[in-house]
């Protein structure tokens, strides 16, 4: 289903009544107000966001942006999802041009030369698609993350995408956010434990010195910080 007017109205009020919501309250909201009609959004760096939507709806469908960049160690940390949660829908979402076709039209790596044209044909395109699916999808974004994200509500509407937008962990600080994957024993992609903080595709994703920002390492030495799904 697609979102609709009536969404948008609907976003507004629960923007307000679940400012200060829990993750579990937003998402127990989510799954009670659109049923099956809303995705999870996943970069497959961990779990968490997986495992509390699991536990509101544990055949949950989750969105993977398959944009043929990957780390190994990410597709793998994404097929241990399907296996330590058996219920979950993967959605690979995929761009209109393999990596190959992509090289052919635009030239090799269009990563290096125009990483905003890489994003937006691998990326943003994609989750459009996918999401013109759906009345709502649910991110990982926090405001800790970046000063850009320092005020992103818990229930919003995504007037780019045309759909709601619930974002249950915002408030979470680092410590939380640790402090559930240790207690909840989260999978996690192995590369978070070797300075991988914040991880993307392959050729635009580096290691981060200790006690850097953590996305210092996605776009080094590029001006670009987002990839423009969440701006
Ligand atoms: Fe292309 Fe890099 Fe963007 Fe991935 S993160 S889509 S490789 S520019």
């Amino acid at each position: 289903m697609t979102a609709t007017a009536d969404h948008k109205t609907l976003a507004e009020r629960a923007s307000k009544e679940l400012a200060d919501a829990t993750a579990e309250e937003a998402l127990r909201w989510t799954a009670d107000t659109f049923g099956d009609d809303f995705i999870v959004a996943s970069n497959m760096q961990d779990a968490v966001l997986i495992d509390l939507a699991t536990k509101v709806k544990p055949d949950v469908d989750v969105l993977f942006l398959e944009t043929g960049y990957h780390f190994p160690e990410t597709i793998g940390t994404r097929d241990a999802v399907q296996t330590v949660y058996p219920d979950v829908k993967i959605v690979n979402a995929q761009a209109a041009q393999s990596v190959a076709e992509q090289d052919a039209e635009y030239g090799p790596k269009l990563h290096e030369r125009d990483p905003n044209q890489c994003c937006f044909l691998r990326k943003v395109v994609p989750l459009r698609q996918t999401l013109a699916k759906y009345s709502a999808w649910v991110t990982g974004v926090r405001r800790v993350d970046a000063p850009t994200r320092a005020n992103t509500p818990i229930v919003t509407w995504d007037d780019r995408n045309g759909l709601v937008k619930v974002n249950p962990i915002a408030a979470w600080t680092d410590e939380e956010f640790n402090g559930y994957i240790r207690e909840h024993g989260i999978l996690e992609n192995p590369l978070v434990s070797i300075g991988y903080l914040s991880i993307g595709c392959a050729p635009c994703t580096a290691r981060v010195e200790p006690g850097a920002d953590p996305r210092s390492g996605r776009w080094a030495g590029k001006s670009k910080t987002e990839c423009g799904l969440h701006g």
